[in-house]
């Protein structure tokens, strides 16, 4: 679809996150922390650009996401986490609030960057959702750059592996032993929203376990009418409750502010057993972040402000207007 002239009169805005969890004071080196706020600052760089130069939404949560997935800090393309098996298998989703067109893909183990190959399923194919062999068909069909396994696998996902499979079976369905799930949602300056996700998905994901990531509606939405939102954390939860849906609706039907919208679905979560957080922007510029885990790696930029945050009780981690 076509994007709209932009109106300069509208704000623009950019939310990301880079994945909700223990983040707690000390418990990341200082180092990984240095570097884990500089790919923010640059995920956020990247769709700034686009949108302060009157680009779209969609083009903006690309742009933020791609950074994200290349940064091996993050568990999303290099840098995901291992299999039960110790193979890499991605899940990623893309939204565009203009037409609710969307495209997302599950398991994939070769696209450098599975963001990219699922804006690829909704520009390029007939359908919204490719899965495994297929999407790794589709994405070399597209001439996406691939990888070898060995661009993704980082040495520290190998250690919370073996640490989990060293575990009684009772324990080794730990959302914690990973981090890092990546998301972006923006507004451009035509007032049109956006939403991306991306993921390698829970340590020891057996049996082709999908989460909430790659989910229409749990994991990653947008909604002109509504909001764009992009969640991350125990993916179980997340798709009972249909998380991203579910704060669209409530801003849709219940003219709720994306900060209630997001609080109230969060709480939901909580009262369910699950841990995780979102972000949410909406046509008017206002944004949310809502987490119920000590940290979450997020930032937010709009026309002359940008933050970048990772521990709860870090000023800017709310961000309606
Ligand atoms: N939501 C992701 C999943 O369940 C994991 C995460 O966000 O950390 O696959």
């Amino acid at each position: 679809m076509a994007a709209s002239p932009p109106s300069s009169s509208a704000p623009w805005r950019l939310v990301i996150h880079g994945g909700s969890g223990r983040m707690e004071r000390g418990r990341i080196a200082e180092a990984d922390e240095a570097e884990i706020r500089a790919a923010l600052g640059r995920a956020l760089g990247a769709g700034e650009t686009i949108l302060a130069g009157g680009g779209t939404a969609l083009d903006a949560v690309e742009a933020a996401v791609k950074v994200l997935e290349d940064d091996p800090h993050f568990n999303a393309g290099r840098g995901s986490v291992f299999t039960y098996e110790g193979r890499i298998e991605m899940d990623a989703a893309i939204m565009d609030g203009r037409d609710r067109n969307a495209g997302a893909v599950s398991g994939v183990t070769a696209t450098r960057n599975p963001i990219s190959l699922a804006r690829a399923v909704m520009a390029d194919s007939p359908h919204v959702f490719l899965s495994r062999e297929g999407a790794d068909r589709f994405s070399r069909d597209e001439g996406l750059p691939q990888e070898e396994p060995g661009y993704f696998e980082i040495a520290e996902r190998r250690r919370q592996l073996d640490e989990l499979r060293g575990r009684p079976e009772s324990e080794q369905f730990d959302v914690h032993l990973k981090y890092g799930t990546v998301g972006a949602v923006a507004v451009d300056a035509a007032g049109h929203v956006a939403a991306a996700t991306s993921t390698g998905g829970l340590t020891g994901k057996r049996w082709g376990r999908i989460g909430d990531s790659p989910i229409i509606g749990a994991g990653c939405f947008a909604d002109d009418r509504a909001c764009a939102v992009s969640s991350t954390g125990a993916g179980e939860y997340f798709l009972r409750i249909g998380v991203a849906h579910e704060i669209a609706a409530r801003m849709k039907y219940g003219g709720e502010s994306a900060q209630a919208a997001a609080d109230a679905v969060m709480a939901e979560v909580k009262a369910l057993g699950g841990t995780g957080g979102v972000i949410v922007v909406a046509p008017d510029g206002s944004g949310a972040f809502s987490f119920n885990t000590p940290g979450m790696y997020r930032g937010t930029a709009s026309a002359g402000s940008r933050t970048v945050a990772i521990y709860g009780d870090e000023g800017g981690e709310r961000c309606a207007r």
